[in-house]
């Protein structure tokens, strides 16, 4: 029976529960979908350190020796079992918090046994936190003994005994069944032109490595293959959508354009702006339909690129729509926009989900009939029952927070699809874009409007807070403003309340003379909407909010940024928020408050932060710290392909060929009917089951 045929659940040693557990949490499903989970790590076992070679950073490490004393310390639920550890020459702490009636007299003194695990610095202590224990005798077979297999696993697996050694015990005679040979999924020529090993080899090599040269060329053939195939699918979509879909072809720049440009332009346009409009006007006249990723970092003016744009639709005879992902935002894009119009004749709306029935109802009508030019909203817009009469244009703001189902709504809303432009601040380097975005066209602003001073970025810990506090005394005094952010924990958004709350409660405390702002996720749109008017305006001086602060929000006299806990944010957003303040030419402040104990990662985000400005900077670094799967966006957007084995931020190289390569064969055969390319197509509509046309997606 062919492996992808072969139901994980007859598998020996797996049955109908672990198969459940394996089809839930790996999306593992067939012998072969097991086999296609590879390693994350490969350890070698042969390998023994003193106790005193151990530091913190390793990943993995693995001692000799005998137990010399077990305690327990405290009762309850915070009860632990402390053991200590000896190599014969120094001791080492082993700790457990779990299970500690099933670890308590298993283990004898007089015995050897083999810890390993990862060394943790608990109080600048080494120790082993629920190490795995093995007697010499378990320790894997000799043959696996330098590169032992470590897969990954979640909670749930291991609570159904699926750890990583169990994984390694299921796939042992898995591969050793592959020796017979499974079919291949690369054409020959490109196995020969690119001396790639073939399939069979690099399973059974990525499983269990014959030495670190197989270990090499198995890793490269899958991760050259899954590139590759990622590539090909986004390429031969795009192919197809330009052949399916003309795009509408805005032919002038007419009188809206000319009489802005002249008369309302409030400001000199950056020349990375001019560029821009340049290139989207290209587009929008290219006779294509354009499908632009406009990359900007906070505060570079993506607003007005958006308004001249639209612009160019209406002097088209066409309606262009703008959403943004936040209701506060949406409002504030609204009016800054219908100001800067300003007794133009224009029709523009606003729609959100606030929008009140009778105003909506008149909004459909109009954007039916085509009296309006330019709505402006929420996700509102994309409900079914708001329908255009010639929508020529959409751009969507800071558009990693949308999903993709919803981006792909917007397509519909005309017969032929309208000219799509997607802002974003955060952002996404070129590597990822080509793999997310691989059919977006890339425009960047990359200078910000003259004047703007670099935001000063400190990093305090919690015994700076008087300090701190003094010194937003002195910038509220001479009339500034400032936020101050807490985290959102998902899992707790109660506690997360209860923080932001207590933070409003000190503020109002430390500064009685001063009026504060407070914005949360659970209060109603109006409430904050309310809430960041007056301190937009000006009648509150302190800003106290969650994150919902993020995005877009424009308050100029806002000179200081706070970010409480700083620790809990990630990169991208911590440069998100800092961007909230630095919009006009006075010099801006962002202090990261931490606690004491934190992780070199943590620390790592921020010396970055304190080091740099730069947007696409921090979302390079963000990605080597975080993994694509982990970026900020993706997650949200939700990366087309899971990549397990080739990591985007390292594969540079491999992404690129697989790029070319892929090029290569669609502009010698574009529907792929060559013999020889026959397996393409077989791969590609396996590798495409469940998953989202991602053709229309923009
Ligand atoms: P973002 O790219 O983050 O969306 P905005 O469009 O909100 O940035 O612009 C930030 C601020 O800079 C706004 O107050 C805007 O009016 C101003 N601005 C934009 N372009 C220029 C420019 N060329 N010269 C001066 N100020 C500008
Ligand atoms: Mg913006």
């Amino acid at each position: 029976m062919e492996l992808d045929q072969f139901d994980i659940k007859f598998l020996p040693g797996v049955g109908p529960r672990k198969s459940k557990v394996l089809n839930e949490e790996l999306s593992v499903f067939s012998a072969l979908d097991l086999l296609r989970h590879y390693p994350f790590r490969y350890v070698d076992r042969t390998r023994f350190y003193k106790i005193r070679e151990l530091n913190a950073d390793m990943p993995f490490a693995q001692i000799k020796g005998q137990f010399v004393h077990f305690e327990k310390i405290g009762t309850g639920r915070t009860q632990r079992l402390s053991a200590a550890f000896s190599d014969g020459e120094s001791l080492i702490e082993l700790v457990w918090f779990k299970g500690i009636r099933y670890i308590d007299g298993k283990y004898k003194p007089g015995i050897t046994y083999v810890v390993s695990g990862k060394p943790s610095l608990f109080n600048g202590k080494l120790n082993f936190v629920h190490p795995d224990i093995e007697t010499l005798s378990e320790l894997p077979p000799a043959e696996e003994m330098s590169f032992q297999p470590y897969y990954n696993t979640t909670e749930k697996m291991k609570n159904n005994f699926l750890n990583s050694k169990a994984i390694q015990k299921l796939m042992y005679p898995l591969v050793k069944k592959l020796e017979n040979g499974i079919p291949e999924t690369l054409p020959n020529y490109i196995l020969e032109k690119f001396k790639l090993m073939n399939l069979t080899n690099s399973l059974i090599n990525i499983h269990f490595p014959k030495d670190n040269q197989a270990l090499t060329l198995a890793r490269q053939r899958l991760k050259f293959e899954k590139l590759f195939y990622i590539q090909l699918d986004i390429l031969r979509q795009r192919k197809w959508r330009e052949q399916k879909f003309r795009g509408f072809v805005f032919s002038k720049v007419g009188d809206y354009f000319n009489t802005f440009y002249s008369n309302n332009l409030p400001f000199e346009l950056t020349n990375a702006q001019k560029r821009v409009i340049k290139e989207i006007r290209a587009d929008m006249n290219s006779g294509k339909q354009m499908n632009r990723l406009l990359q900007g970092d906070v505060g570079s003016g993506k607003t007005m690129v958006a308004l001249l744009t639209m612009l160019i639709a209406l002097d088209n005879n066409f309606q262009a729509c703008l959403m943004a992902p936040t209701e506060i935002l949406a409002t504030q894009h609204f009016a800054t926009i219908s100001e800067q119009l300003g007794d133009m004749n224009v029709n523009i709306a606003l729609l959100t989900g606030s929008t009140k029935k009778k105003e909506r109802d008149k909004i459909h009508e109009q954007l039916l009939n085509g009296e309006l030019q330019i709505i402006i909203g929420t996700h509102a817009l994309i409900e079914d029952t708001v329908q255009f009469k010639n929508l020529g244009y959409v751009i969507i703001d800071e558009q990693h927070r949308f999903g993709v189902a919803q981006r792909s709504k917007l397509w519909g809303k005309n017969t032929q699809p309208p000219h799509i432009l997607v802002m974003t601040a955060t952002p996404i380097p070129r590597t990822l874009a080509m793999t997310i975005y691989g059919d977006l066209s890339v425009s960047v602003i990359d200078e910000l409007p003259p004047g703007r001073k670099p935001i000063q970025t400190y990093h305090y810990y919690e015994n700076k807070r008087n300090a701190l506090l003094g010194f937003l005394r002195k910038q509220i005094d001479s009339g500034r403003q400032v936020y101050v952010v807490y985290p959102l924990i998902q899992e707790s958004e109660k506690l997360d309340f209860r923080h932001l709350e207590e933070g409003f409660e000190y503020m109002k405390q430390v500064f009685p003379n001063y009026k504060i702002s407070m914005v949360h996720g659970k209060m109603k749109p109006a409430e904050k909407d309310e809430h960041m008017q007056r301190f937009a305006s000006g009648e509150t001086q302190i800003m106290v909010a969650t994150t919902v602060i993020e995005v877009g929000v424009n308050v100029p006299n806002a000179s200081v940024m706070v970010i409480e806990s700083a620790e809990r944010f990630g990169l991208s957003q911590l440069h998100q928020l800092r961007g909230r303040v630095g919009r006009g030419a006075d010099q801006a402040y962002c202090i990261l408050l931490t606690k004491y104990e934190l992780s070199s990662d943590t620390r790592k985000r921020m010396q970055i932060m304190t080091r740099t400005n730069d947007g696409f900077e921090i979302s390079e670094a963000d990605l080597q710290l975080r993994g694509p799967g982990d970026m900020e966006g993706t997650q949200q957007s939700g990366l087309p392909f899971q990549l397990k084995i080739a990591d985007i931020a390292r594969d540079n190289k491999m992404l690129e060929l697989a790029r070319n390569v892929a090029w290569d064969i669609l502009e010698e055969d574009p529907n792929l009917t060559m013999d020889k390319n026959r397996i393409l197509v077989n791969q590609l509509k396996k590798l495409r089951i469940g998953s989202v046309n991602w053709g229309v997606i923009s």
